[in-house]
């Protein structure tokens, strides 16, 4: 079976690159109906912070990106380490290193000068004379011989000879287990199937490899997604773009949008670029992942999050909004249904947050009218009009869309003058500004009575 873990370090909030790289392992394993593992790597105890964790567990949720098994957490799991490097000790495929960080300092220094590649020489591999009640830490014995062979569903074959590779630590002189061995320990475990993952872990993957096949595990298969770069072609930075999935909430995208827009940040299927998360599910695999860095593109994820907004249920965009309302100190309990909001304002806005900005007016009075649309429209020459209309609009029997319509209609046709004459006070006066939906829907969502109120309040 196909088992994918997204197995991020919690020393920051999830990243759009982190959360491409989850999309990505999450989609193989739901394609192949297999699992998806959550996998926490809090090893580095000072950096990992509870707060990065659940800002990780935050922006999973809110992308809709479940995991079938976990958080597992690997500060909880330093037995299973121990245990298996003991293990390797046993049989001769790891030893004791006493060497003291001074003295491999100097050997690197000294390579280094000599424009070497640093590494450790293997000093202890072979030594039995080991002192006591000295520190030490665990290295695993690389194969001195022979390469590793990485299959890379992106990349093909890598190749690195074993040569190039030093004895890694796998557990340091103060006890703690490394990371590459924790990974490897894991990921046989959790039965991995597939290692979806940076391409910053490609280094990481052949000491990982000698050490599954030291412990006769199964060798994974493997897929190292490239960088994501900013919308300057430089690496992604705070500094020019939003990089946190939960800014994008923030900002008022939808999650759907995101997730269309970072499945095909470094995938396609064709030149099809509206993706269902089913369709992403049913056409996604890792070998059509591309090879280079993608950079970010505001501009098209804007287009993705107005397509979203336009075309999901009003219901489901509602359960995204509400949020946007709420934060803006919007109550939306009084007043129209927020899909109906949402169904007359869904082709006017790039974002929620827009929406909820643009939408006030269902739910409160308007603060103050927008100058230059209140000189342009209403005072004093809408007068008439508005009086007028509202005397119809407050006679109306029922309150619809073509009720609605009728009366601005008829007034203008009394009036003998244009629609717009008496539209754009009339809109002015209820929305406080000069845009809003076309008016039958706008005065539709909102009471008779309040309409009356507002109109009263623009002629003062
Ligand atoms: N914990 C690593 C990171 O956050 C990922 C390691 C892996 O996927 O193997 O970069």
């Amino acid at each position: 079976t196909t088992v994918t873990r997204f197995a991020p370090s919690p020393t920051g909030y999830l990243h759009v690159g982190g959360a491409r790289t989850a999309l990505y392992s999450w989609l193989y394993a739901k394609s192949k109906g297999g699992k998806f593992v959550l996998r926490i790597e809090d090893t580095d105890i000072e950096r990992s912070t509870q707060a990065a964790i659940d800002a990780i567990l935050e922006g999973m949720q809110w992308l809709g990106l479940d995991w079938d098994e976990g958080p597992f957490y690997q500060t909880q799991r330093f037995d299973r380490y121990n245990q298996f490097i003991d293990q390797l000790l046993a049989e001769g495929k790891a030893y004791k290193c006493f060497m003291p960080s001074a003295e491999l300092d100097a050997i690197r220094e000294e390579q280094m000068a000599k424009g070497e590649k640093p590494r450790y020489p293997g000093t202890w591999r072979e030594r039995t004379d080991h002192p006591q009640d000295k520190p030490f830490a665990i290295r695993f014995k690389t194969p001195q011989e022979g390469s590793v062979i990485i299959k890379d569903y992106i990349r093909g074959d890598i190749e690195i000879a074993n040569s190039e590779l030093d004895d890694l630590i796998i557990r340091r002189s103060d006890g703690a287990p490394t990371y590459n061995f924790c990974v490897v320990v894991d990921d046989w475990d959790m039965g991995i199937s597939h290692v979806v993952r940076g391409e910053d872990h490609i280094n990481n993957t052949p000491r990982q490899i000698n050490i599954l096949q030291a412990l006769g595990a199964p060798i994974p298969e493997y897929a190292h997604v490239s960088m994501i770069l900013g919308d300057d072609g430089k690496k992604l930075s705070k500094r020019t773009n939003a990089v946190g999935v939960m800014e994008f909430r923030d900002e008022g995208y939808l999650p759907q949008a995101l997730l269309n827009y970072l499945v095909r940040l470094g995938w396609s299927h064709g030149d099809q670029e509206i993706f269902s998360v089913e369709e992403m599910i049913e056409l996604f695999s890792l070998d059509a992942i591309g090879q280079s860095a993608s950079a970010f593109n505001t501009d098209k994820l804007i287009w993705l999050n107005q397509h979203y907004i336009k075309t999901l249920p009003a219901k489901e965009v509602a359960e995204h909004a509400r949020w946007h309302f709420a934060q803006q100190g919007i109550d939306i309990n009084q007043g129209p249904a927020l899909e109906d909001v949402i169904t007359v304002q869904a082709d006017r806005v790039k974002t929620l947050k827009e929406l909820a900005q643009i939408s006030g007016y269902f739910y409160q009075e308007y603060e103050a009218l927008d100058e230059k649309a209140a000189k342009k429209h209403l005072r004093p020459v809408a007068k008439e009009a508005l009086l007028l209309v509202q005397s119809k609009l407050s006679a109306l029997t029922q309150w619809n869309t073509e009720s609605i319509h009728n009366a601005i209609n008829q007034t203008a046709e009394e009036l003998d003058v244009g629609m717009g004459k008496v539209g754009m006070p009339l809109r002015v006066a209820v929305t406080g500004a000069g845009n809003s939906p076309a008016l039958d829907l706008t005065l539709n969502l909102l009471k008779p009575a309040q309409i009356e109120q507002r109109i009263n309040k623009a002629l003062e």
